[in-house]
């Protein structure tokens, strides 16, 4: 490929540059992307639309990738949507009678759809049809609508708040991992080729090292040492200039940020370790329990620095070494 350093895909600073098109261009999540693959296959071979998919994992591990790629690789169109945005029964069926055979209909936060939404939704999976009701008081009236089969993706980071008869819908429910290590290099390696990066192989081992498990958040980092290495450096990323730029932007040897060492540091210092409850955890930390719940605790727990327990949070013996401070000693009993 061309090794010149490609600016216009350093400036679109978001994720689109690196997002990978196709399953076989995909990295980690062997398991869900070998299932995967036979079912869009089979449903190819059948002509007829894929089966209803939910991914659930947290944050920036590939979900809104993975249904692009399923549209690409059945050869339909990708519409894209999401939970909040979908306020009455009306914007669904606008966006439902707007689809076309097989398509795919992917929608973001599928855990924060309004109720009546989801009641619309129901028959709209099950049999491809719509009952709206139309008009209001003595004139209301129901209204069926045949519509095209068309393969739903769900998406979310809380499987837990997802309600029954939803989640039974969905014939392929995937769970997506964090990725390891090894899986975040070829996915930082690959991303410095498609930005014209010269890397070498510890700084890009760097990066995949302090990447939270999370492919997003590798090519944020990515961007951001590439920003240090032609601003300070010469234009290459060897492991010391990562090594100083990650720890410049407050990322730290276990590739944890300042949220998350905030969470620990609260926990050991004003807590002595727990445990300790969730909402008093988002009330000292003026964070949402959600985003506590979504975004920061599933690394935490990952990675073996914290346990939930039935009265609340405590951390583990290996947080307390990450922050170099001795665990209080536990009371005789
Ligand atoms: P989610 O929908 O789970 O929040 P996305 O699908 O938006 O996550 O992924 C975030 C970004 O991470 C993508 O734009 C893409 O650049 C990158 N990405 C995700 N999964 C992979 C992967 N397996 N290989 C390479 N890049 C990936």
């Amino acid at each position: 490929s061309d090794p010149t350093l490609r600016p216009e895909r350093l400036a679109e600073d978001n994720d689109r540059a690196l997002r990978p098109q196709g399953l076989d261009e995909f990295i980690g999540q062997a398991e869900a992307r070998a299932n995967l693959k036979v079912f869009i296959q089979s449903a190819r071979q059948r002509e007829q639309a894929m089966d209803h998919t939910l991914f659930h994992g947290p944050p920036g591990l590939g979900k809104t990738t993975l249904a692009q790629i399923m549209a690409r690789e059945l050869g339909v169109n990708f519409r894209m949507t999401s939970g909040p945005v979908l306020a009455k029964a009306g914007d669904l069926a606008a966006i439902l009678t707007n689809l076309e055979a097989r398509d795919v209909l992917f929608i973001d936060e599928i855990h924060r759809l309004n109720p009546v939404v989801e009641e619309v939704l129901y028959p709209a999976l099950e049999d491809f049809e719509l009952d709206l009701v139309i008009g209001e008081g003595p004139a209301a009236r129901t209204v069926r609508i045949e519509l095209q089969p068309f393969t739903l993706v769900g998406a979310t980071t809380r499987l837990g708040l997802l309600t029954t008869p939803l989640r039974d819908r969905f014939g392929i429910p995937t769970r997506l991992q964090f990725y390891t290590t090894d899986e975040l290099h070829e996915i930082v390696a690959r991303g410095a080729r498609l930005l014209g990066v010269t890397a070498d192989d510890e700084g890009i081992r760097e990066i995949a090292k302090r990447a939270r498990g999370t492919p997003r958040i590798a090519g944020r980092l990515l961007r951001r040492v590439v920003d240090f290495a032609l601003v300070e450096g010469n234009g290459q990323i060897s492991r010391a200039l990562a090594d100083n730029a990650l720890t410049r932007l407050g990322v730290d040897k276990l590739g944890l940020d300042g949220a998350d060492r905030r969470y620990l540091s609260l926990v050991a210092e004003n807590y002595q370790g727990g445990p300790v409850g969730i909402e008093t955890m988002a009330a000292a930390l003026s964070e949402s329990r959600d985003a506590l719940e979504e975004v920061i605790e599933p690394y935490l727990l990952q990675q073996g620095l914290i346990q939930r327990t039935p009265r609340g949070r405590m951390l583990a013996q290996k947080a307390w070494d990450h922050l170099g401070l001795a665990a209080p000693k536990k009371q005789g009993g």
